[in-house]
């Protein structure tokens, strides 16, 4: 039942986390910073869900001793501090939150338009250092200018409802075909795009297609005086490149918050041409703006994500709804009644084998079996079944035989 359920919450994951699962009657243990691999291994044991950031790492050795875990959330975009392959082979979904930062990494994207249209950056740079330097030329107002979106999901498409209400004109291109917000159109070919745009925004995830997406062919097919903003990935745009067509004249900005070898830590001297051949070259470019990877650091995207993780966690260990898991089949069936007596929900995770359903289903057609959905990623299978008109005795009895199948790796019913 939800009352026994652990949960140990690390490194002062948001509040509202807290909240949601105290709301499902787990008990939550929460602590303000990460935990340690001997610590982990004396404590993990004990909780069926936990809750990290980056610093918390979850290696083999760590989910070895995790014999009651069935998720992890991480509270976070990336999940490399989580051996993956290993928690799906023993059954235990990853969860983090993609999404809940779009609309921050959006507004970043406005100021920058703006930024690089009036040279704000370079401004600044000299009255800080002393020299006021009051210039008009070549400035100007982003009113009926055209913005080029590469990449029209989550951040690309909130970022067009913005600049529509600033009076640009929007055009997008992406690989499906969406339908586009307000007066934005899509247009059918990157060149295109590139042809027509006075601003250039990147909101393609990191594929071997979109490896250097804007190299020298494409800032050559820009207008003359376009400008860039890359808050994707750093691997989209071919920097050295970049450098050329802005000493060319080409490219009359740029505004960059990734890059493709970023520091691992804050502070002096962690981003230098050690990590980055190129960086003295770039940073000595007028109207360049760079950011340290902030796209989605703001307080509002730490609380969605307390949201957004939360209630993948308590979907998946409530309903065994796994949607969104990084590491595992994705399965879903709307919500089962379980105040409906004489129905149980079967949760099946197994070895992705031959030959493995057709046990079940022998197991399973006895019963009603009301729907029924498996989906398979990599070695793991996961089968969600509804079963009616099932009292104490068929339940225990499913449960013993499902039990003993070679393939299976964990078991959950839900009743
Ligand atoms: P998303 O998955 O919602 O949208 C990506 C879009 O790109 C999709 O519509 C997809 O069809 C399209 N696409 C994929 N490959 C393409 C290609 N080769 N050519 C054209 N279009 C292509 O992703 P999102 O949430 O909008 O994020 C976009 C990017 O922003 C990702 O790289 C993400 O990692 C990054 N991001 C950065 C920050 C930051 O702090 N700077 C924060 C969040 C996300």
């Amino acid at each position: 039942s939800t009352g026994d359920m652990k949960i140990l919450l690390l490194e002062n994951v948001n509040q509202t986390a807290i909240e949601i699962f105290k709301q499902q009657g787990y008990q939550v243990e929460f602590h303000k910073t990460a935990m340690g691999e001997d610590e982990l291994l004396g404590k993990i044991k004990d909780f069926h869900a936990i809750g990290i950031r980056s610093k918390t790492k979850l290696t083999a050795k760590v989910l070895e001793q995790a014999k009651n875990l069935i998720c992890i959330g991480c509270f976070c975009i990336g999940t490399n501090q989580v051996d993956l392959n290993y928690a799906a082979d023993k059954g235990i979904a990853v969860f983090n939150s993609p999404f809940s930062n779009s609309r921050s990494v959006a507004e970043l994207v406005i100021a920058e338009i703006i930024t690089l249209a009036r040279q704000l950056g370079d401004r600044s740079i000299e009255l800080h250092t002393g020299t006021w330097n009051k210039v008009s030329a070549r400035c100007w107002e982003v009113r009926g200018k055209t913005l080029g979106i590469i990449g029209y999901g989550h951040i690309g498409s909130q970022l067009s409802v913005l600049a529509e209400a600033m009076g640009l004109h929007v055009i997008y291109y992406d690989i499906v075909t969406i339908m586009a917000l307000g007066t934005a159109k899509q247009v059918a070919t990157l060149d295109e795009l590139l042809n027509k745009a006075d601003f250039v925004s990147l909101h393609v995830p990191e594929t071997p297609e979109t490896r250097n997406m804007l190299s020298a062919p494409q800032f050559a097919a820009m207008k003359d005086g376009a400008y860039v903003i890359n808050a994707s990935r750093g691997t989209v745009v071919d920097i050295p490149a970049l450098v050329q067509a802005m000493k060319a004249n080409k490219i009359a900005g740029a505004a960059l918050d990734v890059y493709p070898n970023e520091p691992g830590k804050n502070g002096a001297g962690t981003y230098n041409d050690d990590l980055n051949s190129w960086t003295s070259e770039l940073v000595s470019l007028p109207n360049v703006v760079l950011t340290p990877h902030i796209g989605g650091s703001t307080e509002e995207a730490q609380t969605a994500i307390g949201i957004e993780v939360s209630n993948a966690l308590s979907k998946y260990i409530n309903e065994g709804n796994s949607v969104g898991a990084v590491n595992f089949p994705e399965v879903s069936l709307r919500s089962l009644d379980l105040d409906q007596e004489n129905t149980v929900r079967v949760l099946y995770i197994h070895q992705n084998i031959p030959g493995v359903l057709k046990t079940v289903n022998n197991i399973l057609s006895n019963h009603n079996i009301e729907k029924q959905f498996s989906d398979s990623n990599g070695n793991i299978a996961y089968l969600m079944a509804d079963i009616s008109q099932v009292n104490q005795s068929d339940i225990k009895q499913i449960y013993e035989e499902l039990n003993q199948t070679s393939a299976k790796i964990s078991i959950r019913l839900l009743y």
